[in-house]
This record gives structure tokens, C-alpha cells and sequence, in this order.
């Protein structure tokens, strides 16, 4: 077990190096490196109160952690899963406003994003010690469990229930996103006007950086592990990646990533290899980039055009890269690349 949590700390440090590595020179920023929520977490502040706020955000990160873990017996989450078909479950307010607001995500992107897909991803051993195939018998007999109108909240008791047995969710998809939300709150209330933080594929930044530029964030080559597809330069956002290189594992010579399609049961196929959302809110962001990821270049280009709020860079198996054209001004494509760009337009 110790050896293969520090076999992933040094692959996600060096997938972190790789990839949304922020290309700025920072100096004199507090900084602080973690692992939690099963990724590496890189948070810098600048100003006088950084180091206090950023042990704040730590805090933070620890708690929810606690509270969201699919694994940890003393999660609110693991609770929900052991009492599904039993009982309704008692929850604290960020676990109650997460879980409701991933059910209007289930509206929003049509059942792409499922937090009931849980026994799924479980039986492709995700969320497990060893990954695996299952059988397209097992898969199905999941997939029956995945039911979101199975999935009950009820606002006034701050309770939620799962109404059959062996059900579950899982706020892989999310929490990571609403997880840097709270960071960024609690660094604003800290007086913090530049800050840049990153967990794992999720990248959030406050302000500009001090000398008044904005954050570069490269946006890694889904087909070049020590690349950049190119880079964003942005200011007060997060830019939230996912992609099929993230997590995975390969099966005679099949490569089989963590992002399960609601329809299918197995790992999204959509000709994306990465899907960047570029968006204020995190927690959208986090979720916008899994489910995108789901939907494809045709549906995710309608979710975008229905919405005011997030641009999007789809990065494709045919090395296309289509950027939302509200966005495309802050990309800058890298030389080395044989991408081909193209601006989605309203
Ligand atoms: P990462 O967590 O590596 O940054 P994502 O944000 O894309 O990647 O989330 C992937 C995780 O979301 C999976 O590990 C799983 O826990 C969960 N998940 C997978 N497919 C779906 C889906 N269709 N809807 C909601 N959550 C999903
Ligand atoms: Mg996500």
C-alpha cells in the first residue's frame, strides 16, 4: 500500500510537472505542496498574509477530503453508499450543496455527468486497488444501479438517501473543482489578490501575478507527455483539464482511461483525447471538463452555445484542437505542435 501510494505521488508529481505547469516566475510567494483528494496539490499566495492563508486553505482541503472520500470509512460519502437501500444519511452543508448541485448537472448536460455512476467505475477497480476490465455482463448488472431519480435529497433535513441497494456515487468528477472554489473564498477573505493553485489537472488563479501579467497556464499535448499543446494566459478564473492520459491503464495493448460514458459503462469514446474548460466557477468547471468529455465535440459545442458562462478547448484523436471563440484570443498555440486550430463560433 506504501509503495503504491508513493509510485503515484511520484507519477502525479511528474504528470503535474508536465502538464498544467504554470510558466511564470515566482518569487517570494508563500507556498505550500500536498496530496489529498488522490492528487498532488501545489497552492502559492502572494502578500504578507499568504503563508496563514494558505495553511487555512490546507485545512480546508483536508476537511473535505474527509467529508467527500469514496474510500474513507468516516466520509459522509462512505456513509450514503453503506445506507443506500437502508436509510437516509444526515449531511453536512458541502456535501449537501455539492450532491444538489451535481443533480442539476445531470439535467444540464443531459446524463452525461452521473454521480450515481459509482458502481461502475468501482467495477473497473478506479476507485480500487487493482484496475480491471469487467465482464459485459458486470457491466450492465451496474449499470442498472446507475439511477439518478434513485438518488434523493431532501433540503429541509439536509438528507440524502439512495434508494436501492448496492448504489453509490461519486464526487470524483467535482470535488476537486468545488474544492478550489472554497480555496479561492477563503484566500479573498484572507485579503489575497494573487494566488495561483493547482490540483492535479484543476488550475485556479486570484488576480494577476505581481507584476501586474497575467497567469500562463499550459494546457498540456494529450499525445506528448512532456508537452504543451499551448498555453492560456488568464487572470481570476480556473482552467480545469481532463483528459484520457490522466488516469488509466492498459490491457492488451488497450488503453482504458477513468471518464465512463453513462450510456456504455466503459470509458468515454468520443474522438477527445482532453477537454480545457476555462471558467469562474470551478466546480462547474470540474464538471463541465469530465462531462464534455462524455458528450463530445457536438454536444459539448451545444452545451456551450446554450451557455454564457465557460469556454471550452477540445483537443481531438485527429490532432484538431476547436477552441469557443470567447476564449480563443487568450490561447497561443505551441510551435512544436501539429495541431490544427479551429474557433467555434456562437
Ligand atoms: P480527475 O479527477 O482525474 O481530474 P475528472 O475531473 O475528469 O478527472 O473526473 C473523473 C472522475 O469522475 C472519475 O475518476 C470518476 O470518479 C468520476 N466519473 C467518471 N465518469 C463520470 C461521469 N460520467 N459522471 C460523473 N462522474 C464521473
Ligand atoms: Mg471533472
Amino acid at each position: 500500500m506504501k509503495k503504491r501510494i508513493l509510485a503515484m505521488i511520484i507519477a502525479i508529481c511528474f504528470i503535474f510537472s508536465a502538464c498544467q505547469q504554470q510558466k511564470n516566475t515566482i518569487q517570494d510567494m508563500a507556498q505550500i505542496q500536498m496530496f489529498a483528494m488522490d492528487t498532488f496539490i501545489d497552492l502559492k499566495a502572494a502578500g504578507e498574509n499568504g503563508q496563514q492563508a494558505l495553511l487555512k486553505a490546507e485545512k480546508e482541503i483536508n476537511h473535505l477530503e474527509q467529508l467527500f472520500s469514496t474510500t474513507l470509512e468516516k466520509s459522509e460519502i462512505y456513509a450514503i453508499n453503506q445506507n443506500a437501500g437502508i436509510a437516509p444519511i444526515t449531511v453536512t452543508e458541502d456535501t449537501f450543496y455539492l450532491i444538489q448541485k451535481a443533480k442539476q448537472y445531470y439535467e444540464f448536460t443531459d446524463g452525461a455527468f452521473d454521480i450515481t455512476i459509482a458502481p461502475v467505475v468501482k467495477a473497473w477497480g478506479f476507485t480500487e486497488e487493482q484496475k480491471r476490465v469487467p465482464s459485459e455482463q458486470e457491466i450492465q448488472q451496474k449499470l442498472e444501479l446507475v439511477n439518478q431519480n434513485k438518488l434523493h435529497i431532501d433540503a429541509e433535513n439536509n438528507t440524502v438517501f439512495l434508494e436501492k441497494q448496492n448504489m453509490a456515487i461519486d464526487l470524483g468528477g467535482i470535488a476537486k473543482g468545488y474544492a478550489s472554489d472554497k480555496v479561492n473564498e477563503i484566500l479573498k477573505q484572507e485579503g489575497i489578490t494573487s494566488a495561483v493553485i493547482s490540483l492535479g489537472g484543476n488550475v485556479s488563479v486570484i488576480g494577476k501575478k505581481e507584476d501586474g501579467s497575467k497567469w500562463k497556464v499550459a494546457i498540456q499535448d494529450p499525445l506528448n507527455e512532456q508537452g504543451f499543446a499551448g498555453v492560456l494566459e488568464v487572470e481570476d478564473t480556473c482552467v480545469i483539464t481532463s483528459g484520457v492520459y490522466q488516469r488509466f491503464f492498459e490491457q492488451y495493448g488497450k488503453r482504458y482511461h477513468h471518464i465512463i460514458d453513462t450510456k456504455t459503462g466503459k470509458p468515454a469514446e468520443t474522438g477527445l483525447l482532453s477537454v480545457t474548460i476555462v471558467c469562474k466557477n470551478g466546480t462547474m468547471a470540474d464538471m463541465l471538463s469530465t462531462s464534455i468529455m462524455v458528450a463530445g465535440l457536438e454536444k459539448g459545442s451545444e452545451l456551450w452555445k446554450k451557455s454564457q458562462d465557460f469556454g471550452v478547448i477540445f483537443i481531438t484523436e485527429e490532432k484538431e484542437i476547436y477552441i469557443t471563440e470567447d476564449i480563443s484570443d487568450l490561447f497561443t498555440l505551441d510551435e512544436d505542435t501539429a495541431y490544427k486550430v479551429s474557433v467555434i463560433k456562437k
